[in-house]
């Protein structure tokens, strides 16, 4: 099999404290992404998710154990700038991440950083602003725009500097529902036809059903790691860290216990539907 595009072998990371012990709050983290792939990581707060982010594009490097990025290790500075063009980062709050007058000044930002021709710039600022849906807005203001706008601008600006994989951290916590959804097929459709391959971080259960792969941390640890439907039937344990399945299979559950016929696992309403209603 191809090697994986991202690989954490036995990664361990301690904030430093001064003279004090630091706070370890990554203990042994063995995790792969292959290319293309569309991961969701989900964790309680403090769960080490935010750390594990930082790892994949060497804003921290680790204490012991090693990142790979495309063959390339984090820990050496050396390679930091070909890790940082594979790897785009999206964070919890857009309005940080916004920086120019207007929507396509700020997605050219990154280029511009490259050295990269100002010709090949236009064009791909076009690209990326059509890949997010916003390029009707491309002369406006960016802080006039919504939450769920910003973000996708936000995401135009990664990917117009042509990265392999994206991380987003959290990156619809602070959106309204709408603009979570905005977010999230954006995401979904740049996985999908762009083949970028995705760590999508998240506490919203109803945004994980979609990955790939789900990957549960706790204590800095990956403690369950499956396809969403493996993931979610395990409901004891995930309530045990604090964490719910989504609402549906939370249903399907509770019907279950009532005596219906309906399997574990079932993740969204078309599947519910299908077991209540087969006919239709
Ligand atoms: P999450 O993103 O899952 O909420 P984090 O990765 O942000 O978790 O944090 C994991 C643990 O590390 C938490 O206990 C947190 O308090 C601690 N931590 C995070 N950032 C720092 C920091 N800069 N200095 C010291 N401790 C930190
Ligand atoms: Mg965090």
């Amino acid at each position: 099999m191809k090697e994986p595009l991202i690989r954490f072998s036995n990664v361990s990371f301690t904030y430093a404290h001064g003279q004090a012990a630091g706070w370890q709050a990554l203990t042994d983290v063995n995790l792969e992404i292959h290319e293309h792939e569309f991961v969701a990581v989900l964790g309680r707060n403090g769960s080490g998710k935010s750390t594990l982010a930082k790892h994949v594009n060497a804003l921290l490097t680790p204490t012991s154990g090693r990142v790979l990025v495309d063959g390339l290790d984090t820990s050496d500075p050396e390679h930091v700038w070909e890790i940082r063009q594979r790897v785009g980062m999206v964070f919890q709050n857009p309005d940080n991440q916004l920086v120019a007058t207007t929507v396509e000044e700020d997605v050219a930002f990154g280029p511009e950083n490259l050295g990269i021709p100002s010709a090949e710039i236009r064009s791909r600022v076009t690209e990326a602003l059509e890949a997010v849906d916003m390029l009707p807005y491309r002369l406006h203001p960016p802080h006039r725009l919504s939450g769920g706008q910003k973000q996708r601008v936000a995401i135009a600006g990664m990917i117009s500097m042509r990265p392999k994989c994206i991380v987003l951290d959290e990156p619809t916590a602070m959106l309204d529902p709408a603009g979570r959804r905005e977010v999230m097929r954006t995401i979904q459709r740049l996985n999908q036809e762009e083949g970028i391959t995705v760590l999508h971080i998240t506490h919203h259960m109803d945004e994980v059903i979609a990955a790939d792969r789900v990957v549960v941390m706790d204590q800095g640890r990956i403690v369950l790691e499956g396809s969403p439907r493996e993931v979610f039937s395990q409901a004891e344990l995930l309530r045990g860290l604090n964490l719910d399945v989504p609402q549906v299979t939370d249903l399907a559950r509770r019907l279950k216990n009532r005596g219906l016929a309906i399997p574990e696992g079932v993740l969204t309403v078309k599947e519910m539907v299908m077991q209540l209603c087969p006919s239709d």
